[in-house]
């Protein structure tokens, strides 16, 4: 059984070397009355949020990771679609595919309480229930509608535009009746944006020298609703073009995970005088929603008014690639490794 592990812990912008393959004699049976599950992991999710879990324990972004953190040397774990290949729990069988927190590597032994669900039949590829129809679904869905309270009309900005989360705001956005502008890292993102996935518009930020004049001309009356996947210089700037009572969803803030120096610093007194809020959310928060969003989602597939944008890479061995490219900006979509074939 191949897993990926990493060497040492990681505080700034991740690498390939950091990362090692190791393969371990793994038996695909257990013994009746155990708990033990054993899983083929089919499709594995690849999230930012992971680099928090690699920091040593004692640096300033590792200590406040959500999620625990992850040991040098030993399985790491995140959100997997596996079938069950032998179970000793009763609930699970031979076959049944399951959502869970699951290693990332080609099989995993795990009990009960690592399954999140089962998945009973998919009239859609599997992987989307770990973007679309899972945690970055949500996250765009409860961020956007939840934080913001949007209303039709509204003028809405997105960062990481084109990546998992950012891509799925702005489509919701659009299909509110809002004007959407996004950002993104190239061109063939930008093109992505306005050609196929309808947003108004969209500019490349690493070719714009002044983030707050390139805002004043996509938003020349200001913004009312700011969805921020990469906080930083953006959100500086993003805070300066906020309309009066603007709304701003800290979802994540990537150009922060890998700078440890870097920090954003807001104007605060324009928050102030512009009565702005600024609040942060994990989609963990918003299960309540969870069937709402679900069902809506899955009308917006089947009716093709949501496209579904993924970046699949095959084998265990293109995982460190696959998670460093989040941090490059590699991913068009939701970054996902396929072991079905494997
Ligand atoms: P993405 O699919 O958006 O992949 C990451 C993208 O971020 C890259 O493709 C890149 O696109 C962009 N990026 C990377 N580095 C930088 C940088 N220094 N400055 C600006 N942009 C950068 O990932 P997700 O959609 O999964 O996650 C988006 C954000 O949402 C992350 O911050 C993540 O941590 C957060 N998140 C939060 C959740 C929550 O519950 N709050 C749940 C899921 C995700 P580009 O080419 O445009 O630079």
């Amino acid at each position: 059984n191949k897993y990926v592990v990493i060497k040492h812990h990681i505080e700034d912008a991740p690498k390939e070397s950091n990362f090692e393959i190791k393969t371990v004699d793994f038996t695909l049976s257990v013994e009746s009355g155990s708990d033990d599950i054993i899983v083929k992991n089919l499709y594995i999710s690849i999230d930012p949020y992971q680099i928090s879990r690699m920091k040593s324990h004692s640096s300033s972004q590792g200590a406040i990771s959500f999620a625990l953190p992850i040991t040098p040397g030993e399985p790491i774990d995140g959100a997997v679609i596996g079938k069950v290949v032998a179970s000793g729990n009763a609930k699970f069988h031979k076959d049944d595919l399951v959502l869970g927190v699951f290693s990332w590597a080609e099989y995993s032994l795990v009990k009960e309480g690592n399954i999140l669900r089962k998945i009973e039949s998919s009239e859609f590829p599997l992987s989307y229930y770990l973007g679309v129809l899972g945690f970055n679904g949500l996250s765009a869905y409860a961020g956007f509608f939840e934080l913001c309270k949007p209303v039709k009309g509204e003028k809405v900005f997105v960062s990481a535009a084109s990546g998992a989360v950012g891509n799925l705001v702005g489509q919701y956005a659009k299909l509110l009746g809002c004007y959407v502008v996004g950002c993104a890292g190239s061109q063939k993102k930008v093109a992505l944006l306005k050609e196929k996935l309808g947003f108004d518009d969209a500019f490349n930020y690493k070719e714009e020298k002044d983030l707050n004049s390139t805002l004043k001309r996509y938003f020349p009356d200001g913004i009312d609703v700011y969805f921020d996947n990469v906080g930083g210089e953006m959100l500086e700037a993003a805070i300066v073009n906020m309309k009066t009572f603007g709304r701003v969803a800290v979802c994540g803030v990537i150009s922060e995970y890998t700078n440890t120096g870097m920090r954003a610093s807001p104007n605060m007194l324009d928050v102030v005088y512009k009565r702005i809020s600024i609040k942060g959310f994990l989609a963990a928060d918003f299960l309540n929603v969870f069937e709402d969003f679900f069902i809506k989602t899955l009308d917006y597939i089947r009716s093709g008014k949501l496209k579904v944008i993924e970046d699949v890479s095959p084998a265990v061995e293109s995982i460190p690639s696959a998670f460093v490219g989040l941090f490059r900006g590699d991913n068009i979509g939701k970054k996902i490794i396929n072991l079905e074939q494997e």
